[in-house]
C-alpha cells in the first residue's frame, strides 16, 4: 500500500511514518531525510540543496522530482512506501500523478497531519535527531533515557539547523503558500483523510493504525 503524508513542518509525519513501517514493513520516503543525506555523501544534489534548506525555503520541483523518482523506482518488491514531505509543491504532486500512472503504481491515500501553529512551534523548537539512526526525539514529549545522546548509540543528539526560531517562522510560511493548496488537490480527487495530530504520539498513532487498516 502506498501513501502520502502531508502536512505542515512539526506536525509529526516522520515519526508516526516510522512508526507505521516498522510495524506493517512497508518503506519511508523522507525528502528531508534524503536531501540531508545527500549533503551529508557531498553529492551534487546536496550541493545545490544545502543553502536553500538551511535559509527554510523549498528546493527546486525538478531536483526534488528527479531525487524521488529515482528513490520510487528503487523500491522494486517493497509491499509498499510512505512518501513523508513530498510532494510539497502542486507542481510536485502533479509530476507525481503522471509518474505512478506511467510506472503503474497505485496510491492508495494522502494522510494530512493537523496541528495548531503553537504546537508545530513548541514540537520543531524541542525537536533532536541522532545523527546514526536519523531517530526523532523531542526534549519533552520524547526524550531519551539519558540527556542529550541517544538511547540506541549514546551519541550526542543534533539540532537541525532549519529548526531555529526565525527559520521555524519562515519554513511555517513556505508550507501556507506553498504545500497547503495540495490538500485541496487531494480532497478532490477523493484521496485525503485528515488526522487531527495534536495528541501525544501513542493517541496519534492508534488513529494512523486504524485508518491503515481500514484503507488496506
Ligand atoms: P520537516 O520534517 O520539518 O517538515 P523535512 O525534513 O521534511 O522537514 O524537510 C527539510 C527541508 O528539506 C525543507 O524545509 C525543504 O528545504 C527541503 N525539502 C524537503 N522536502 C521537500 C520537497 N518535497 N520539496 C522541496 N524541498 C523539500
Ligand atoms: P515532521 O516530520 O512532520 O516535521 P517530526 O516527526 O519530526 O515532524 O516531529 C516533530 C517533533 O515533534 C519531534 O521532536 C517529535 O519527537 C515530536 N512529535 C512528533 N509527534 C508527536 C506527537 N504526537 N506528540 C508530541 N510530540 C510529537
Amino acid at each position: 500500500m502506498n501513501l502520502i503524508f502531508l502536512g505542515p513542518p512539526g506536525a509529526g509525519k516522520g515519526t508516526h511514518a516510522k512508526m507505521l513501517c516498522e510495524k506493517y514493513g512497508i518503506v519511508q520516503l523522507a525528502a528531508g531525510d534524503i536531501l540531508r543525506r545527500n549533503i551529508k555523501e557531498g553529492t551534487k544534489l546536496g550541493a545545490l540543496a544545502k543553502d536553500v534548506i538551511a535559509r527554510g525555503e523549498l528546493v527546486s520541483d525538478d531536483l526534488v522530482n528527479d531525487m524521488m523518482f529515482e528513490e520510487i523506482q528503487g523500491l522494486k518488491g517493497a509491499k509498499g512506501f510512505i512518501l513523508d514531505g513530498y510532494p510539497r509543491t502542486i507542481g510536485q504532486a502533479e509530476a507525481l500523478e503522471k509518474f505512478l500512472v506511467k510506472e503503474k503504481i497505485p496510491l492508495a491515500a494522502v494522510i494530512n497531519f493537523d496541528a495548531s501553529e503553537a504546537v508545530l512551534v513548541d514540537r520543531l523548537s524541542g525537536r533532536r535527531l541522532c545523527q546514526v539512526t536519523g531517530k526523532i526525539y523531542h526534549v519533552r514529549n520524547m526524550p531519551t533515557k539519558k540527556e542529550g545522546v541517544c538511547d540506541c548509540h549514546e551519541k550526542p543528539l543534533v539540532i537541525r539547523k532549519d529548526d531555529e526560531p526565525a527559520t521555524i517562522r519562515h519554513r511555517l510560511k513556505v508550507y501556507h503558500e506553498s504545500t497547503k493548496p495540495l490538500v485541496e488537490f487531494y480532497r478532490k480527487k477523493g484521496l485525503l483523510h485528515d488526522v487531527p495530530a495534536e495528541g501525544d504520539a501513542p493517541s496519534v498513532q492508534k488513529v494512523l493504525e486504524k485508518l491503515f487498516e481500514k484503507i488496506r
